[in-house]
């Protein structure tokens, strides 16, 4: 099966992309793109030292990143649908994006979605969620993916039992740095969309996790089959 859907996932930090895009990429036919998962742990301890906390990674190393892993899908030809986790980050890398797409997969559709959630439910979000340092073996210790707490214990990782952490990046000072990036790549993303032709699609998140899934998969369905 040829890929034939890209779905940048968009929004705020702690809006639930992540969360979102894990719920997604359980169906048999999606992938989920994480940049921080293409780039090798050396890059990667090197950005988090020299970039600051937000961690920004320079283009030449996303490109890379980036042309790898699509061209690895791509060939394999087992996905259908990659959803792009808070991807991409930047006016730029919306050009990287299509422009890598338009060489490795032409004729797919690009389906960008922007995610949202009134701000007390935003900072409600950030507060509560945890991750998990034995789950996630992240390689500068800075886990990101949203672990599901235990049922006998919310302090408990419900998969493998250890403790359970808030995300780093969920500290207020860095969550109001990570908060004021977004504002302020958001409207460079927008717009390079917008030069492409591709419309953004805008979902509010903040109904059920089952329901959020729901709708991207009708919005995907709906638009892998009109042409
Ligand atoms: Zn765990």
């Amino acid at each position: 099966m040829p890929l034939a859907v890209a779905v940048p996932m968009l929004g705020p930090p702690a809006v639930g992309k992540s969360t979102l895009a894990s719920r997604l990429g359980q169906a048999p036919n999606c992938v989920v793109f994480r940049l921080r998962e293409q780039v090798p742990a050396g890059r990667l301890a090197a950005t988090a030292g020299g970039a600051g906390p937000l961690g920004w990674m320079d283009d030449v190393t996303v490109a890379t990143a980036l042309r790898r892993y699509l061209d690895r899908v791509v060939r394999a030809a087992g996905a259908h649908v990659v959803i792009f986790d808070n991807f991409p980050g930047s006016g730029r890398q919306v050009r990287l994006l299509l422009g890598e797409l338009a060489s490795l997969a032409p004729g797919r559709v690009v389906l960008p979605i922007e995610l949202s959630v009134d701000a007390v439910t935003l900072r409600r979000r950030a507060v509560q969620r945890r991750v998990c340092h034995r789950c996630e073996r992240d390689p500068v210790r800075d886990p990101r993916l949203p672990a599901k707490a235990s049922d006998e214990d919310a302090q408990r990782c419900g998969r493998c039992g250890g403790v359970l952490q808030p995300r780093r990046g969920d500290a207020p000072r860095l969550l109001r740095a990570r908060l004021a990036r977004w504002q302020r790549e958001a409207a460079g993303i927008r717009d390079e969309f917008a030069a492409a032709g591709i419309a953004i699609s805008r979902l509010d998140t903040t109904g059920s996790l089952a329901d959020t899934a729901a709708a991207v998969s009708a919005l995907v369905t709906a638009r892998s089959t009109r042409r």
